[in-house]
């Protein structure tokens, strides 16, 4: 029997001959593993559609165990990201977090929806890349269950808090000592810009305004928090800042 999926393909692996593996992220179905049989070779006419992070509509069947292509019509390529090292780079580490993400079984449909408009930032929008990356990091924070507390200073009840306790997953000024964790600077744009992306509608996630140097505090900031609250890292996001060094 045939099924039929829209789904993002995260990641790519050669299989026997001509063949590769795909795990694709899709909205009903979570994340799933699918063979594109002979789309390694040029004539395929998988070829296309089956790219490493293409949205594609995928009709499939069940042949000798394997879910097997039968079908692929692309329905966003995401060009913008493929002629930009860093940009791919940092497709990358968005489908390694999602990959990871996924496999705990939260809501796929918001995780998909997230990183479509993250790569449709970076690939058309071209949005900088550093506050499309905070954006990501921070959003599926949320969507894996780790809202971070924003309100106040849970110690002194300040309402604009210069500190973010990474580790506890809230605000706290610099100066109030009594939670333990790993606490990093935030100024009044940062701390706006973190409210702003948790608040704010998916459509205009990607659309606020930032100083560099609030830009600089946020990112350090939501990286932080991600691979704290993970608790692991990730090789793309290593390999993207080896592309930052001058
Ligand atoms: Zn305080």
């Amino acid at each position: 029997m045939y099924q039929k999926v829209e789904g993002l393909i995260l990641r790519e692996v050669n299989y026997q001959d001509s063949d590769k593996l795909l795990d694709v992220l899709t909205k009903d179905r979570g994340l799933i593993t699918l063979r594109a049989r002979g789309v390694r070779s040029r004539s395929s006419r998988l070829r296309g559609a089956c790219q490493l992070f293409c949205y594609s509509e995928l009709t499939y069947f069940d042949r000798q165990g394997h879910e097997t292509i039968q079908e692929a019509v692309s329905l966003e390529q995401f060009t913008g990201l493929r002629q930009d090292m860093e940009k791919l780079a940092l497709a990358s580490y968005f489908a390694q977090v999602a990959q990871t993400v996924s496999q705990a079984d939260f809501f796929t449909d918001e995780l998909l929806s997230l990183i479509l408009n993250a790569f449709y930032a970076l690939s058309a929008l071209n949005r900088p890349k550093e506050l499309v990356k905070a954006v990501f990091e921070l959003r599926v924070c949320l969507i894996a269950g780790f809202a971070p507390q924003l309100d106040v200073c849970p110690v002194c009840g300040s309402s604009q808090p210069d500190g973010f306790n990474v580790s506890q997953g809230s605000v706290q000024c610099l100066n109030c000592s009594g939670l333990e964790g790993i606490r990093l600077p935030v100024c009044q744009g940062t701390l706006s810009a973190l409210r702003y992306i948790c608040n704010q509608t998916p459509k205009k996630l990607f659309s606020f305004q930032i100083s560099d140097s609030a830009l600089c505090e946020l990112s350090a900031v939501c990286e932080t928090y991600l691979v704290t609250q993970m608790e692991r890292g990730f090789s793309a996001l290593d390999f993207y800042k080896t592309l930052l060094i001058p």
